[in-house]
């Protein structure tokens, strides 16, 4: 079969979700973040809106991108196809290097302003399976992470993001004079 470049929503999602579990991280790990993180604010944040939020995230023309290109990079990076001086940069997780955390605020941006705290939050305090990422990557056991934990904490931040505004859009509908209008326009 010919390669394409265009893929739709649901080739990007199935994709995405196929790289993310060949670099061990599940949906489900993702929407934990989102959900711990919108916990702080409500305390009936449901599970099923952080699953529905991350898949719609990973349906994105701009996640399939970056996602898919970080996940590239870092999987060169461990089969030592990447030359130096970025090699040493990136199996070290260079603090400084800054370019992995430009592409978690380039997504975590998708959702706005506060898309980008939440990622900021994430990144800082490496919540559940972030953590896990950055030390696994950061060991021994010749895996490189460095662009997936900014990726992955990302997608959570927008997540997160995308939940705190389903929860406004339905308290914004409780007002009585509310007359439904029917937008073709997806959250
Ligand atoms: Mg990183």
């Amino acid at each position: 079969m010919k390669a394409r470049a265009l893929f739709n929503r649901e080739e990007m999602l199935e994709m995405n979700r196929k790289t993310l579990l060949e670099r061990g991280v599940t949906i489900e790990e993702i929407a934990e973040i989102a959900h711990m993180q919108q916990s702080k604010w409500s305390d009936d944040i449901s599970m099923k809106d952080c699953i529905d939020s991350v898949e719609k995230i990973l349906s994105l023309r701009d996640t399939f991108h970056l996602l898919q290109l970080g996940a590239e990079i870092d999987r060169l990076t461990e089969e030592n196809l990447i030359r130096e001086p970025l090699r040493e940069i990136l199996n070290a997780d260079l603090g400084m290097f800054g370019i992995d955390e430009l592409f978690g605020l380039e997504l975590a941006g998708l959702y706005g302003t506060i898309g980008k705290t939440n990622f900021g939050d994430i990144d800082v305090n490496k919540p559940l399976v972030v953590a896990r990422l950055n030390h696994d990557g950061k060991s021994d056991k010749h895996q490189c992470h460095t662009f997936l934990d900014d990726i992955v904490g990302a997608i959570a931040a927008a997540a997160s993001t995308r939940v705190a505004q389903i929860i406004n859009e339905r308290e914004a509908r409780k007002d009585p004079s509310y007359q439904e209008i029917k937008l073709d326009f997806d959250l």
